[in-house]
């Protein structure tokens, strides 16, 4: 997308119309699939550079994945990116699962290393027929298939079980040397934390692009136990802009909004041009957002 807007009122020239992808979960029953193509088919009209679908640690969800997958590939016209993780299962199957993406057309994968059974912050054992690390994933993923695309995780705040900043930042390198072309970040309320870790990135020399990870945040609870699991900081002004709408779903949608209206139109005016939206399948806020950063419906869906 490379449309320029026209000046604001002050005067402003706005920045090029961002690019934008999407984060879905496979549904678990007929209900959350019907909700789920309703969101796919609000959001696609807005020409993603890609929908990404997650995946179950320990393959739990193999089945749904990639089902969601084919059928985004079959009935739109949309690019599918698969999660994969490596945790708790050996090489031979983890291989299965990105052949078999490979041969129904997916060329994109989002490679993980993925969480121990006993959840993040219980120690990560790798799998005695496993690959070692993502990085080791990535690299198989790359050696197998040339022609995939590979983009893996990247953590503004470092991932809850590295030792420090630089050891987050050397796993991100050794992902980035086995052939990821991209990092989407965990989420993150305070816009500082990504700009103080894309410094730190590029002062180690990695040029791929880190695209920020929006959560706008539909429940404030459950965001909030997001968070805790991923090791992200919950702001105290985000808590007070919530407080007291726990019984007021309409308010805490019109807030949820302008929280994260307001985070990505910053990040925007300091250069941000792509974004990576947790759409937790509900479309109307990343919609609204969307439309703030000057995105407008265009026809995603394949000729009948
Ligand atoms: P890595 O990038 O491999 O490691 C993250 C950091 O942890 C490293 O920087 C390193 O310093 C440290 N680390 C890693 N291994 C060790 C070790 N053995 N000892 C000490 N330190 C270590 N989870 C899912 O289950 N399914 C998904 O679909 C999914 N999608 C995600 C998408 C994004 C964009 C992000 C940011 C996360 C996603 N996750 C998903 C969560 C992810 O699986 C967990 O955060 C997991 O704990 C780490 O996996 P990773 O690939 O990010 O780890």
């Amino acid at each position: 997308m490379t449309e320029v807007a026209s000046p604001s009122p002050d005067g402003h020239r706005a920045p090029k119309t961002p690019a934008i992808s999407f984060e879905f979960f496979p549904p678990k029953t007929e209900e959350m699939e019907r909700n789920l193509w309703d969101t796919i088919n609000r959001l696609a009209p807005l020409a993603p550079n890609f929908v990404s679908v997650t995946y179950g640690a320990g393959g739990s969800t193999r089945e749904r994945t990639h089902s969601t997958i084919a059928r985004i590939l079959t009935e739109t016209s949309l690019t599918p990116a698969a999660h994969l993780t490596c945790v708790d299962a050996p090489r031979a199957d983890v291989d299965d699962v990105v052949a078999r993406y490979h041969e129904v057309g997916v060329r994109h994968i989002v490679a993980l290393r993925g969480d121990p059974a006993g959840g993040i912050g219980s120690a990560y054992t790798p799998h005695a027929q496993g690959y070692r690390s993502s990085a080791d994933l990535v690299a198989s993923i790359k050696q197998a298939h040339s022609d995939i695309e590979v983009t893996v995780s990247a953590y503004p705040e470092r991932h809850p079980e590295s030792a420090s900043f630089d050891a987050d930042i050397d796993m991100l390198k050794a992902k980035v040397d086995a052939g990821a072309g991209r990092a989407i970040t965990q989420f993150f309320f305070d816009n500082d934390l990504y700009f103080r870790y894309l410094d730190r990135v590029r002062a180690r020399g990695i040029e791929i692009p880190i695209v920020p990870g929006i959560l706008p945040v539909q429940n404030f609870k459950q965001a909030a136990n997001f968070a805790k699991r991923a090791g992200a900081s919950m702001p105290d002004w985000l808590a007070q802009k919530f407080e007291g709408l726990d019984d007021d779903a309409e308010t805490r949608k019109l807030v949820a909004a302008a929280v994260a209206a307001g985070q990505v139109q910053k990040l925007a005016k300091h250069g941000v041009d792509t974004f990576h939206f947790y759409t937790m399948n509900r479309a109307d806020l990343v919609f609204a957002i969307s439309h703030l950063l000057g995105i407008r419906p265009k026809s995603a869906q394949k000729a009948a």
